[in-house]
C-alpha cells in the first residue's frame, strides 16, 4: 500500500503546503493516487496514459506534485474553502485499497462530502468504497458514442475499458450509491457530433446519472496532442442542453438537430433567454461543490467552465456565443 498522493497544485495551496496565491473558487480538494508506473489504461488525452510522454505531475492543465499522505493529512484542517473531496483514481491493481487508506485518513480531520472518481470496479470495490464513507462515485465514460469510446480508451488504444463494462458499472454504482450519487465525465471536442453528445446526456439524465462537462484540452506529451480544443460555440450550445435536460426543462422531445448534427432547440427565446438568464447553464458541472478552476482554461481564456457566478454582461456573451436559433429565433 502506498503512502504517497499527488494533490492538485491549488489543493497543495490551500492546504499551504506550496506557496501561492490561493483562489478562492478553489472549492475541492483534488488527491489523485499514487503509481510509480502512471495508470495501466491508456486514454488518448490523457498525461497519466501508459502511452504518453507527458509529465506524470500532470492531469489535463494541472500540475500535481507528490506528497506524502500523511504531511497532506497533517495540513488538511476544517475551515478551509473546501465543499468537497474528489480521489482521482489511476488504474492499478491494489487501486481501492490506497483509497480506502486516503478516505479513512482524509475523514479523521474534515467532514467533507468526498467523491471517487474511478474506472469500472467490481460490485464489491464498489460497496467497499460507500462503507469506507465516499458519497458520490464518479465513472467517467469521457467519450460518448461507443465507436469514439474504443478509439479514444478502449481496443484502439490497446487500452482496457469496453463501452458495455463501463455503462454496466454506472448501473451497479447507482445501485450501491443510489441515483443523484453517481456521475460521469463527458469531453466535448473529441470528434463526436453536438447530436451524438446531446443524445448521450439526454440517456445519463434518464438514469439518474450527472454529467459533468469537460472540454477536450490537447496536452503535450499525449496521443491528442495536435488536436484542438472544441468551437466554443458548440460547448455553449452542450452546457445549455445540459443544464435544461439536469432540471427537467426539456427532453428528446424539444431538441433536434441540422443535418451536420448542430443542435437546435425547440423553445421559444424569451423563455429560453429567462431561464439561463443565472448564467448557472456556464459554470463547473459535475459533483455538487466541485470546482476545477482552470482545467481546461487558459488563464486569458476562452472561458469553457466558469468557476464562479457569471456577471450579467458574460450571460450575455456566453448566450449569444451559443448562437442558438430557436422556434421564434436567435436567443
Ligand atoms: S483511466 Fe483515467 S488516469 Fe488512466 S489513462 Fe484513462 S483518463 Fe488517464
Ligand atoms: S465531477 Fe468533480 S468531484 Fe465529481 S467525480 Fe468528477 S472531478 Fe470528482
Amino acid at each position: 500500500m502506498v503512502d504517497l498522493v499527488r494533490l492538485s497544485l491549488g489543493t497543495a495551496i490551500e492546504v499551504e503546503l506550496e506557496e501561492g496565491t490561493n483562489d478562492p473558487n478553489f472549492s475541492t480538494a483534488f488527491i489523485m493516487t499514487y503509481s510509480e508506473n502512471k495508470c495501466s489504461a491508456n486514454c488518448a488525452f490523457c498525461p497519466q496514459a501508459q502511452d504518453s510522454n507527458s509529465s506524470p505531475h500532470m492531469l489535463s492543465r494541472i500540475g500535481w506534485p507528490v506528497y506524502k499522505l500523511d504531511d497532506f493529512i497533517h495540513h488538511l484542517r476544517p475551515g478551509l474553502n473546501f465543499r468537497r473531496a474528489c480521489i482521482q483514481c489511476l488504474n492499478y491493481p491494489t487501486v481501492v485499497d490506497d483509497v480506502e487508506k486516503i478516505l479513512a485518513a482524509v475523514k479523521t480531520k474534515v467532514k467533507l462530502p468526498v467523491s471517487i472518481c474511478i474506472h469500472p470496479v467490481s460490485l464489491e470495490e464498489m460497496k467497499r468504497l460507500k462503507k469506507a464513507g465516499a458519497q458520490k462515485i464518479g465513472i467517467a465514460v469521457d467519450a460518448c458514442t461507443p465507436e469514439l469510446f474504443e478509439k479514444i480508451k478502449g481496443a484502439g488504444r490497446r487500452g482496457p475499458y469496453q463501452w458495455g463494462r463501463h455503462l454496466e458499472a454506472m448501473q451497479q454504482a447507482l445501485e450501491v450509491f443510489a441515483p443523484g450519487n453517481v456521475t460521469t465525465h463527458l469531453i466535448v471536442g473529441l470528434g463526436e457530433t453536438e447530436e451524438e453528445a446531446a443524445d448521450f446526456i439526454i440517456k445519463m439524465y434518464a438514469m439518474g446519472i450527472t454529467v459533468g462537462l469537460f472540454a477536450f484540452t490537447p496536452i503535450r506529451g499525449t496521443a491528442l496532442e495536435e488536436m484542438s480544443q472544441p468551437a466554443l460555440e458548440s460547448y455553449r450550445r452542450l452546457q445549455v442542453l445540459r443544464y435544461l435536460v439536469a432540471n427537467k426543462l426539456i427532453d428528446s422531445e424539444g431538441v433536434s438537430a441540422d443535418e451536420r448534427g448542430k443542435l437546435e432547440l425547440k423553445s421559444d427565446a424569451a423563455w429560453l433567454r429567462e431561464t439561463l438568464s443565472s448564467g448557472e447553464a456556464f459554470r463547473v458541472t459535475g459533483c455538487s461543490g466541485c470546482n476545477r478552476p482552470y482545467y481546461n482554461e487558459r488563464p486569458r481564456g476562452p472561458m469553457y467552465n466558469y468557476p464562479r457566478p457569471l456577471s450579467e454582461d458574460e450571460v450575455h456573451k456566453a448566450l449569444a456565443e451559443a448562437g442558438f436559433v430557436s422556434r421564434d429565433g436567435r436567443v
